[in-house]
């Protein structure tokens, strides 16, 4: 996606009366005579078409559309000059925003905006001075009198927003489902345990770990928004084990509730989307609006908590002023006191019942998930749409450009650098494309007059080395790397690693594998120990990445037994192992199982044969690897083992698959995380079997 800065629009200062409506509506009026002059470029063009170099060299009509624009909300209700409430897309009334999504390939429950219409209404009033067509404008969520798009040909306003992962689902569902969440625990003294899961979460490729408790941290972005997604299931999941029985029903209901939005969450990052998986996300969100109602009382708005606030005071006097009465009556101590906590009861009772009336969900960000599934059947994936490069090129783009201006009239500078930044780059990207087809008998001509040291070329025989190919793993190849060299036989390794019966479990790997032999590893323990072994502390794995088949994601798989890993405590990863169904019934785990990295070595046999094995702590399934109904997760568990060598299994480096992110679920218990990436998540198991 290329993105070229255009304009920037004017913000008017904030001043004392900006908030009143005359000033306001003069602003919006400003800001859409500045977008029609931007956009009267594509007026013309847009209704007769124009000539365009095509490029495959062919010359073509082209008619340009304008056809989507991607902003937060509240800059949507600015450019579609909407009330704060209003959909951009449907004339949903503000009370049925909470509501539960219609069918899939349903017709629209509320018809989508006419901005036909609304013009149509607009200019009559102009004309007539009709009041009745301001009324019906105003009926609909509609403010303004003139909106820059009406000038567009082939355009329809109303289909311009497109569902923005930042804005409404990062910062905004998520956002308040954490509140949610928050209340939750607090209500049942569960906060605790959640903020020890959350600040002791294991490391994965691509996720940053939470240093700090989730009370702690003040600001969200967007950033951390997308981390906490992946983990947020688990961790609440933890933080509720070991219900008591009153608690059961509310915990999986909350459970239920958790999974059903975080899983609409990742699908909506599909890149690829089939009937299936929309049909997936419609019924994710479904689920979610089935449960919801289980946080019902924490959706109280700051004017109804008022409300509230002020009804319990009210209660609270009255009843002091009995309690004061009985007093003077003569009644004994002990009688009041059970008066007393009573009266506390029937306060607490009042005031969840009061928060249970007055608590809804018809706030907007619930709404926009809705189209959500209709616009990618329209117009492809959501993350094409998304503010996350946009906000990127914010940065680059314009704060970058007026760091380098004088600060003076800033505003055409900032236009001219990032034209000129622009028209620079497609200059070497064009001079790099020409050389690295020019003739060899040039490429000398060329290497004299130095441009490879303005574009920053490297060159070799045959021409220039792109400095932009990424140097992928090629499928399946596992790298070893950062070697021990103080070990240099398997005793040494047994050493290091804390395993004193490691040759012993060599031994039986080598066996069942056939490896043993003149030729190669010995059949003697006391041989084996002998020979020549290297210890490595880290294991490079190529990931495939999910619904991208040519690109990889190189998985480092740390294992530094006791010693600490860049000045923190010692890493011995959790990975995925292939094991197929030959060793025990995996279940979802669908032939894998996690276990802990406890070694990784390289051994040299007669003959030179070299063998790269990892020393591996297997986890077993708990319930026969079948992912409990509320929560779709999977448990896992540590054997005990009579021997201390029992749970040490040694195996081919080719059999991990991978990082696993594995959540603490009491003593010598996990659960797997498989919320943590797509791939994990569709691999393991996505919870949804029953969904169609
Ligand atoms: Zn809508």
């Amino acid at each position: 996606m290329a993105l070229i800065l255009l304009a920037l629009l004017p913000v008017p200062p904030k001043l004392k009366d900006s908030r009143s409506s005359v000033v306001s509506a003069e602003n919006n009026a400003i800001t859409h005579n500045v977008l029609a002059t931007v956009l009267e470029g594509l007026v013309e063009s847009g209704k007769n078409g124009i000539t365009l170099d095509c490029a495959d060299g062919q010359r073509r009509h082209c008619f340009p559309i304008l056809c989507a624009w991607i902003a937060d909300h509240m800059e949507h209700v600015l450019l579609q000059n909407l009330k704060n409430n209003a959909c951009p897309q449907c004339e949903v009334p503000p009370e049925r925003l909470g509501d539960p999504p219609s069918a899939l390939n349903a017709p629209v429950r509320y018809s989508l905006r006419n901005h036909r219409r609304y013009q149509q209404l607009a200019e009559d009033y102009q004309d007539t001075g009709d009041e009745r067509r301001i009324e019906k404008l105003a009926q609909k969520g509609i403010k303004g009198l003139f909106n820059a798009f009406w000038i567009l040909p082939r355009t329809n306003p109303s289909e311009l927003p497109k569902p923005d992962l930042l804005h409404t689902v990062y910062l905004g569902i998520l956002k308040h489902l954490m509140e949610w969440v928050q209340d939750f625990l607090k209500k049942y003294n569960r906060l605790d345990i959640f903020d020890e899961v959350w600040s002791s979460m294991g490391a994965y490729p691509g996720f940053t770990v939470p240093n700090k408790a989730y009370r702690q941290v003040s600001q969200w972005q967007g950033k951390e928004m997308r981390n906490l997604g992946r983990i947020v299931l688990a961790a609440f999941t933890a933080a509720l084990r070991a219900p008591t029985e009153a608690q059961r029903y509310p915990f999986r209901a909350a459970t239920r509730c958790v999974a059903a939005l975080i899983d609409f969450h990742l699908l909506a990052q599909y890149k690829i989307h089939t009937e299936t998986t929309l049909q997936y996300m419609h019924d994710s969100l479904e689920t979610f609006h089935k449960e919801k109602y289980i946080f019902q009382e924490f959706r109280v708005g700051k004017r109804a908590k008022k409300g509230i606030d002020k009804l319990i005071a009210e209660m609270a006097l009255t009843q002091a002023a009995e309690t004061l009465a009985r007093k003077n009556s003569g009644e004994s101590a002990a009688k009041r006191r059970r008066v007393t906590v009573r009266q506390r009861e029937e306060l607490a009772a009042t005031r969840e019942e009061e928060a249970a009336e007055k608590a809804h969900f018809n706030f907007i960000k619930m709404h926009l998930l809705e189209h959500f599934g209709s616009t990618v059947q329209r117009f492809g994936s959501i993350p094409l749409f998304s503010t996350d490069i946009s906000e990127l090129a914010h940065k680059t783009q314009i704060k970058e450009s007026y760091r380098r201006s004088n600060k003076n009239n800033a505003a055409t500078q900032i236009l001219d650098n990032y034209g000129r930044v622009h028209a620079f780059g497609m200059h070497v990207l064009n001079l790099m494309a020409a050389i690295q087809n020019a003739p060899p008998n040039l490429l000398n001509d060329i290497k004299k007059s130095g441009v490879e040291d303005v574009l920053g070329l490297e060159f070799n025989s045959r021409g220039p080395i792109s400095s932009t190919t990424e140097c992928a793993l090629p499928t399946g190849q596992r790298l070893l790397r950062g070697p021990d060299n103080a070990t240099k036989n398997i005793d040494d390794a047994a050493m290091a690693l804390g395993i004193p019966d490691l040759a012993a479990c060599i031994l039986r790997y080598a066996k069942n594998n056939g490896l043993t032999g003149p030729k190669d590893l010995p059949e003697s323990l006391k041989d084996l120990s002998e020979v020549r072994a290297r210890r490595y502390k880290t294991l490079q794995v190529p990931v495939p990445v999910f619904q991208d088949p040519d690109s990889y994601v190189s998985h480092n798989l740390r294992c530094t037994s006791s010693e600490c890993f860049r000045g923190a405590t010692a890493r011995n990863d959790p990975v995925w192992i292939n094991v197929g169904e030959d060793v025990t019934k995996t279940g979802d785990l669908n032939g894998r199982l996690p276990a802990f990295l406890r070694g990784l070595l390289k051994l040299r046999g007669g003959s030179n044969n070299s063998h790269r094995i990892a020393v591996v702590e297997m986890l077993w399934p708990m319930n026969g690897g079948i992912a409990d109904t509320c929560d779709t997760l999977i448990r896992v568990q540590r054997r005990v083992y009579k021997s201390a060598a029992g749970g040490i299994w040694v195996t081919n480096i080719r059999s991990i698959m991978g990082m696993a992110h594995l959540v603490p679920y009491g003593q010598g218990r996990w659960l797997v995380n498989n919320r943590i990436d797509l791939k994990t998540w569709n691999d393991v198991y996505m919870g949804l079997r029953n969904a169609i």
